[in-house]
């Protein structure tokens, strides 16, 4: 518990932010939140939509069965009750044939697949668990090869590359499979395979059944409110300020200085330049922003006249990739009531050529998609559409890009980093956010408490 009157400051909302405010305040510190944009929540948000009387979110978020800390940050708030892991997804080609199937069996749907041919089916399956033991036991060079290129090499048929591993590797790694490196999709697998043996539950995928600030924003602002976090919002930090190799606070945009004596900065890689100009060795932490590039996801949240009849809470359009790639029933994942309207919310990943178009374009692409898959959306009337177009999604993981994320610690005594980006070991999703939140506050606080100037204990962690 606070012996001391240390003080943090959190800099950046988003769900780093947040865990890392929450985890500091859990271990008795004073803790001061500053947000640049007069919302929390980050990348992380719903959207509150008058004109149909809903809140629905900026994109789909999933979880893996793999993530831990984002479990442990929802504990902590007190919402994890409303994540759900139904064990299976669907697999829907066009014409309307859909196959309910899990990662384990996902041979139920290769058997559906026009052109796989048993002898393909039997050459994924050996690829499949080569792919898994190389996860497992990683080449040194998973880095230095593309998704596509590790495939060839694992001997995976292509027809079963293009039908299924393209589509599993943009779904967890947020990019195409030609761009992406091996090694985030090895990362995701073998901690996904350590899950699945710890747990005793397979791999599989999970969803909120509640919008996104029911999921993240609304325990967090019960726990600032009882812990005393001050959250200041549309406060934008210009500078973390450091004296003789120490932190000594932040300076914000209009001038005003707010001193800590410990920082954390939760900000994204295309925020962080100008802000470390004062930490030794920045230039290393700054080179990260020209490799690590924002990929691009376009979700819809289309509200129909009419149900469209999908069987699965969330289904892959089997030969859409790059058009329409998934589409969610928020009517199942949300227990939502169709009084006025039904709602479908589809994604699109690395949506490099559908940022562009306008949203008439984008609905009209979508709809024809949905029209061609789904039988009982051919007459059906688009009540609302309402398209979000987040050009900085996700980040880029290229080959090389492993290497160029920094860690969370800094040269600089009392400042972490925090945020999707850094280097923790994990992909660039939620489950990196709050894992690098963790080991951020891990370090600040130290193992067994931080020590103050004169050596003695000044915070130590909650149990
Ligand atoms: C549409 C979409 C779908 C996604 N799907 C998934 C998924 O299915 N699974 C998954 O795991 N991940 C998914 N992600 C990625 C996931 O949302 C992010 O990895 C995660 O939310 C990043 O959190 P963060 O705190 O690191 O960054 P952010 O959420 O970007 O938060 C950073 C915060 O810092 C603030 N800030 C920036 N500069 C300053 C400043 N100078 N002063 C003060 N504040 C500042 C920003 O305003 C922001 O609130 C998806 C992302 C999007 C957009």
């Amino acid at each position: 518990m606070l012996q001391g009157p240390r003080h943090f400051v959190v800099v950046g909302g988003g769900l780093a932010g947040l865990a890392s405010a929450t985890w500091l305040s859990e271990a008795g510190a004073r803790v001061t939140l500053l947000e640049r944009r007069g919302s929390l929540g980050g990348r992380t948000i719903s959207m509150p939509l008058p004109v149909v009387d809903d809140v629905p979110d900026n994109g789909q978020h999933v979880f893996a069965s793999g993530y831990e800390n984002v479990f442990h940050y929802l504990d902590s708030v007190g919402t994890r009750e409303h994540v759900r892991f139904p064990g299976k997804m669907g697999y829907r080609f066009a014409g309307g044939d859909v196959v309910s199937a899990s990662f384990h069996n996902a041979d139920a749907f290769l058997r559906r697949v026009p052109g796989i041919t048993l002898r393909d089916r039997m050459g994924a399956m050996l690829a499949t668990v080569r792919l898994l033991a190389q996860s497992l036991r990683q080449p040194a060079d998973l880095d230095a090869i593309t998704a596509t290129e590790w495939f060839e090499r694992l001997g995976m048929p292509r027809s079963v590359q293009r039908a299924l591993w393209d589509g599993i590797t943009i779904g967890l790694t947020g990019d195409k499979p030609d761009l992406s490196a091996a090694k985030p999709l090895a990362d995701l697998m073998a901690v996904g395979a350590k899950q699945a043996v710890k747990l005793r539950t397979p791999i599989s995928i999970g969803y909120p059944t509640v919008d996104l600030d029911t999921l993240y924003l609304a325990g967090a602002r019960r726990v600032f409110a009882e812990r005393g976090v001050d959250v200041r919002y549309r406060a934008v930090v210009r500078s973390i300020d450091v004296e003789d190799g120490a932190v000594t606070g932040v300076t914000l945009a209009d001038g005003e200085r707010v001193a800590a004596d410990a920082v954390i900065c939760a900000v994204p890689v295309w925020d962080i330049k100008g802000l470390l100009d004062q930490v030794p060795g920045h230039e290393a932490i700054y080179r990260a922003v020209d490799v690590l590039q924002p990929v691009p996801i376009v979700s819809v949240n289309l509200y129909l006249d009419r149900s469209i009849g999908m069987q699965e809470w969330g289904e892959v359009l089997y030969d859409s990739l790059g058009v329409l790639e998934q589409v969610w029933d928020r009517q199942k994942m949300h227990g939502r009531r169709p009084d006025k309207n039904y709602l479908y919310s589809t994604t699109v990943s690395a949506s490099y050529e559908l940022i562009g178009m306008s949203n008439d374009e984008i609905t009209q692409t979508q709809m024809e998609i949905l029209r061609r898959y789904y039988p009982e959306a051919r007459d059906a009337q688009v009540v609302h559409s309402h398209v979000v177009r987040m050009a900085k999604s996700t980040i880029t993981q290229h080959r090389g890009s492993d290497g160029a994320r920094p860690g969370v610690e800094t040269s600089v005594r009392g400042l972490a980093l925090a945020g999707d980006w850094l280097q923790t070991g994990w992909t660039i999703t939620m489950e990196g956010a709050c894992q690098s939140a963790a080991r951020a506050v891990e370090h600040l606080l130290g193992a067994d408490g931080v020590r103050d100037e004169a050596g003695g204990p000044t915070v130590t962690l909650a149990s």
